[in-house]
């Protein structure tokens, strides 16, 4: 196949005409683009032709998307182990753009694409923040790694009225920033605009916006609420990442859509067969227009589920429900129980009562962690060991926790903030999963209702 017949979709498709698609018409066309792409992959893409010839499948083996589950799943370390190899043969590498993203253990890693298949990966974002009412003219302000800022084009594109804030800026600069740019809609990094939200709060003010669009990171209850207090509107959170663009984003009624347009997203076990439409499991997505770079049942390290629900809101792609978290976010006890990331975040924005400013929990081993924290200025030190003995409870007794605290958390190289941050080998954690056990341990049922969460 040459590259002449490769389509992608206009911004008018994007923006207008998909969204309000028949259900059933987006699927046929998928599954067209799909047969397409694995053809293409298969003759021009020595990664997928080795993998698949070793796990004897072919296209041939795949009429529909329900056979998908055949082939097997790449990750992103599989990805950038294979280099030239992941890219198609035939593509003038002239035409080919660097994107930064995150390893799994945190380093920066970059990968390269054609930049009009780029460019259809950013109008995702950008279309999410149209559905919800972000327009060219207003006053938008991205929270951004400083590598995203370069990029030209993103989000709101360059005639638009944006701005950028940085992670690394101070509280202080980036609110100032806010104020004097008069910003309406404010997107970017969920741990970023968090703490920015709760230094909002902190300081007895609020920040009222328009549309506040995090993103990057799961959005946790302590989170949205913090960040619905200090912006005085509904975050719209949107599940993406860097090489596929948006996955799923919430709507104006709050349900997240997948963007199935663009890719085919699976929810599976461990072995890469689906699980049930409701039932939780690991992510794996497929995008159908990225041919100089296939992503073939690309396993993501999320937690989530696809939802049997519908939405009214005039979109009409289907649902799934919010991700729960990282795989490695879910930290596994010596006793064999897994920690949901929602416990950590209930116990450690505070500990033992007191507030704090930023922390992060590192777990070296099942049954060795380390709790960073900034103290907030009227921070109890006398607190600290209670808190840190909720945490032995929990993980068990003969868990060690030091608790260190620091000037500030440091960032992930890729100028992202994470709190918690595993150092397992997340293979090696079998029979383990958030799909395995019961992901809700450490969530007890009151903790579950007060935020609301139905992780099931
Ligand atoms: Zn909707």
């Amino acid at each position: 196949m040459s590259m002449h017949e490769h389509t992608y979709p206009s911004l008018i498709d994007l923006l207008f005409r998909s969204p309000r698609k028949d259900p059933t018409r987006i699927a046929s066309e998928s599954q067209r683009q799909l047969r397409s792409l694995l053809a293409h992959a298969y003759e021009n893409v020595p990664l997928y032709r080795d993998l698949w010839r070793r796990a004897g499948v072919t296209p041939d083996d795949i009429s529909s998307i329900a056979d998908l589950h055949k082939l097997p799943m790449v990750d992103k370390e599989a990805i950038v182990a294979a280099g030239d190899d992941a890219l198609d043969k035939t593509v003038d590498r002239s035409t080919l753009d660097e994107m930064s993203t995150s390893g799994t253990s945190g380093r920066a890693i970059t990968m390269r694409r054609q930049i009009r298949e780029m460019r259809v990966v950013r109008r995702s974002y950008l279309r999410s923040l149209f559905l919800n009412g972000a327009r060219p003219w207003h006053h938008s302000v991205t929270m951004a790694s400083t590598w995203l800022s370069k990029k030209k084009g993103l989000f709101i594109g360059k005639v638009a009225k944006t701005k950028h804030i940085f992670p690394k800026d101070s509280i202080d600069q980036q609110i100032r920033t806010l104020h004097e740019f008069k910003a309406r809609n404010l997107m970017g990094q969920t741990g970023g605009l968090y703490l920015l939200a709760r230094e909002i709060l902190r300081r007895g003010e609020t920040f009222p916006l328009k549309l506040l669009a995090p993103t990057g990171a799961t959005l946790m209850p302590q989170m949205r609420q913090a960040m619905r207090e200090a912006f005085q509107t509904e975050p719209r959170d949107l599940y993406g990442a860097v090489e596929l663009g948006a996955i799923s984003w919430q709507c104006k009624r709050g349900n997240y859509h997948v963007d199935v347009d663009r890719m085919i997203v699976e929810v599976v076990d461990t072995d890469g067969n689906p699980v049930p439409r409701g039932q939780t499991g690991q992510v794996v997505c497929t995008t159908l227009h990225g041919y100089s770079l296939p992503l073939i049942r690309y396993r993501l390290r999320d937690v989530a589920s696809l939802s049997t629900e519908t939405c009214e809101c005039g979109v009409r792609f289907p649902l799934m429900n919010g991700v729960q978290g990282r795989i490695n976010d879910f930290l596994p006890t010596p006793s064999g129980e897994l920690i949901s990331p929602h416990y950590l975040y209930h116990i450690f924005d505070q500990v033992g009562g007191s507030p704090v400013k930023e922390w992060r929990i590192i777990q070296h081993a099942p049954d060795r962690l380390t709790y960073e924290y900034v103290p907030e200025d009227n921070f109890k030190a006398s607190a600290l060991e209670g808190g840190m003995n909720v945490i032995r409870e929990r993980f068990g007794a003969g868990v060690s926790v030091q608790a260190v605290k620091v000037d500030s958390v440091p960032m992930t190289p890729n100028g992202k903030r994470t709190c918690i941050v595993s150092e397992l080998d997340p293979d090696s954690i079998v029979g383990m999963r958030p799909w395995d056990v019961d992901a809700q341990a450490g969530m007890s049922d009151a903790l579950a209702e007060k935020y609301d969460v139905a992780l099931k």
